[in-house]
């Protein structure tokens, strides 16, 4: 038995639980004895059934003295048990539950905890929390710290604590970290982690046990990233590129704009990586508008340059045709042929000549499209991309050069985490003269004011600006309650507050016709306001837009408003944005006032990370929230120092030939996602 041994396979499991435990995201041992208790109930303390107190949790422990089942008039059958210790009786009421009779054979001792309450015939506990005391066999659910885990249907906390009890000292797990690690932090070894994070003696304990899951957490991400790095670097030799200096000079100077310092340095960074004989594997990041489009053209003009060709990829077809606009217009004067590859032309074959550049959406990936000698793809709002489609992507010809972009604020330390086999680019600087979005939180009494103003703003501008209104995902995916919520929002702005105003809606649950009709609509001006949900295209510009209005914005991450907000500001007009809330606790409201302070997506994202932790990001992210389960509040000096850890083991021993534990828990198993990706 290992780490990766299915839960299929364990005691007391089999295949009903198993897929039950699915639902909870447990597949193997590890993650089985990584569900950790969401808390701890305190039932501790043992109380004489003498000194109860009413109306308080108590535990206590005793002697079966009677049980039986009877019937009520109305059919129903209730369970009482009665208990006794030295000082007195208790009775135990349960409803329609008459298999728990069995257990509470005359003389056995049980111990039981629940709220103690007054019925007719004296005292008693309602169905409470009750185990078997047996020689030598600890108590687990009662009498003791006890762990409330997240739970599914058919898998209760009782069941779990059951199952988890036996595996913890049963000498199953390995010590993976190596000893120096453990000595150098100061970190307790895995097994005694895990006995505590689930049955801790005290709650002091805990904090040394979370310490260590937060680092291992962290450990692990950066072991498989740097071996993904060390393998794509080994393995994939290529010819360098080689810069012409005085032609890229010329391209930067017959710009209509010059480059930002933050767009010369991060050029910089991608001119280094290119001439190098590895294939680069970089993210670019900077906030929408901040002008990654014109780096990553340099970067395929060096490629093209040297007589390669380039992909360029977007999410949609919308933004294909974009770059395709924007490409075509900086290559022409130089000759260089650009092509857009979009789900309506089919074939590469139908072009008559060999574009220089390919832009399209993922269609890309499709085997009927094949060029030679790509020597860069350039993949825009990675995030985006499922990693497999990243796979097929670098695996179509000789590996090549990889730039991804994205305008998803990041923070650092949770880039080098999630994100640790890719060298990062941030571009923190806006071009000059960019009017930045004027942000209010507006308190509840003058939600009425906002609404007039909208109103006065927009009829003014006689249909040449335009509004948003954000209405708030109710669950965490577009469900039913979210697009009703917002269908509703739509009925009652239009009936009720902008009856002179032309409303439009747009969720995620429309047919991708009507989608699209609506943003024509929207764009041509033929709609003032657009009620929609937050799955709204990243991609859409729409330089009217210049109010966007958020509600219930005190359950997004600041990073997602602030993306949200993107949407706005992309014309010559001052742009607003205006946050509504549901809950205006002082907290909230002071994370949000934040928005007012800042345009940069990066900062807000560091800031909600130290506010909130991971968990604010990953609605802008597709993925993170399994990876960083423990290690939310991440800092860079955490992640630095279990890279710099890493870092010193691969290099004496690169292959993990003295650490097969470590190697167990990381990496079998997930061979898929160490192949280079
Ligand atoms: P994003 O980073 O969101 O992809 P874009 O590359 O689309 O941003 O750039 C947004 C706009 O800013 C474009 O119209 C682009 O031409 C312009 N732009 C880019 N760099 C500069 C600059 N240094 N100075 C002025 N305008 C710039
Ligand atoms: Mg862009």
């Amino acid at each position: 038995m290992n780490w990766q041994t299915s839960v299929r396979r364990l005691p007391m499991i089999g295949d009903a639980y198993a897929s039950r435990l699915k639902k909870l995201e447990i597949a193997t041992l590890a993650d089985l004895l990584y569900h950790a208790p969401s808390r701890y109930e305190d039932s501790s303390k043992i109380s004489t059934i003498s000194r109860l107190i009413l109306d308080e949790w108590a535990t206590v422990i005793g002697k079966v003295e009677s049980s039986k089942n009877v019937y009520t008039r109305s059919g129903k059958q209730i369970q009482t048990v009665v208990v006794n210790d030295d000082s007195g009786y208790i009775k135990l009421v349960w409803f329609n539950q008459p298999f728990i009779i069995k257990q509470f054979v005359k003389g056995q001792r049980v111990a039981l905890a629940g709220k103690v309450i007054e019925t007719e015939n004296g005292r008693s506990l309602q169905t409470p929390q009750y185990e078997l005391v047996r020689e030598n066999k600890p108590l687990i659910h009662t009498g003791r710290l006890v762990p409330i885990y997240p739970e599914t249907a058919g898998v209760s906390s009782k069941w779990l604590r059951s199952r988890i009890y036996p595996l913890l000292y049963n000498n199953l797990v390995n010590e993976f970290l190596p000893g120096n690690v453990l000595d150098k932090y100061n970190l307790p070894d895995i097994a005694s982690t895990l006995q505590t994070v689930h049955f801790p003696k005290t709650l002091d304990q805990l904090e040394s046990a979370y310490q260590r899951l937060k680092f291992e957490e962290v450990f692990g991400l950066q072991l498989v990233s740097q071996l993904k790095r060390r393998e794509w670097n080994v393995h994939q030799l290529i010819q360098p590129l080689s810069i012409n200096d005085q032609k890229l000079q010329e391209f930067i100077q017959r710009l209509p704009f010059t480059l930002t310092g933050a767009q010369q340095s991060v050029l910089k960074e991608i001119s280094y990586d290119l001439q190098k004989p590895t294939p680069m594997n970089r993210m670019l990041q900077g906030d929408v508008g901040s002008g990654k489009t014109v780096v990553a053209a340099l970067a395929c003009y060096i490629a093209i340059l040297n007589g390669k060709r380039v992909y360029f990829m977007a999410p949609t077809e919308i933004l294909a045709q974009q770059h395709y606009i924007t490409l075509e217009r900086l290559f022409t004067p130089y000759k260089i042929q650009v092509a857009l590859q979009t789900g309506a032309i089919k074939q590469l074959k139908q072009y008559k000549f060999v574009p220089d550049v390919v832009i399209g959406t993922h269609a890309l990936l499709s085997d009927s499209v094949k060029l030679d000698d790509i020597g860069l793809i350039v993949i825009d709002e990675q995030h985006r991309f499922g990693v497999r489609q990243r796979t097929l992507l670098r695996t179509k010809s000789t590996t090549p050069h990889v730039l991804t972009m994205t305008a998803t604020p990041i923070p650092r330390s949770v880039a080098l985490t999630l994100y640790g086999d890719l060298d990062l680019s941030i571009i923190d600087e806006m071009p000059h003269g960019r009017l930045s979005v004027k942000t209010w939180v507006v308190p509840h009494e003058k939600r009425q004011k906002a609404y007039e103003w909208m109103i006065e703003k927009l009829l003014k501008s006689k249909g040449m600006e335009r509004a948003f209104i954000v209405c708030p995902f109710i669950e965490p995916s577009e469900s039913l309650a979210t697009v009703k919520s917002a269908t509703a929002e739509y009925t009652y702005l239009k009936t009720r507050i902008f009856l002179k105003l032309r409303l439009g809606l747009l969720h995620g649950r429309m047919r991708t016709r009507e989608k699209e009709q609506v943003l024509d609509k929207f764009k041509r001006g033929e709609l003032d306001i657009l009620v929609c949900t937050p799955v709204v295209e990243v991609g859409i510009d729409i330089p009217e837009a210049s109010i966007m209005v958020i509600e219930g914005s005190d359950r997004f991450g600041l990073a997602q408003l602030h993306q949200l907000r993107g949407r706005v500001g992309r014309g010559e007009t001052q742009s607003y944005c205006l946050l509504f809330t549901q809950d205006e606790t002082t907290g909230n409201v002071k994370r949000l006032k934040f928005m007012e302070k800042t345009n940069s997506g990066i900062q807000l994202a560091e800031f909600d990370l130290k506010v909130r932790g991971a968990g604010s990001l990953f609605g802008t992210l597709q993925h993170g929230r399994a990876e960083l389960k423990f290690a939310s509040q991440l800092t860079l000096s955490d992640v630095e120092s279990a890279k710099q850890d890493v870092n010193k083991l691969l290099s004496t021993d690169p292959h993990l030939t003295r650490f097969i534990h470590l190697k167990e828990r990381f990496i079998s198993g997930t061979i898929a996602e160490i192949a280079p990706d």
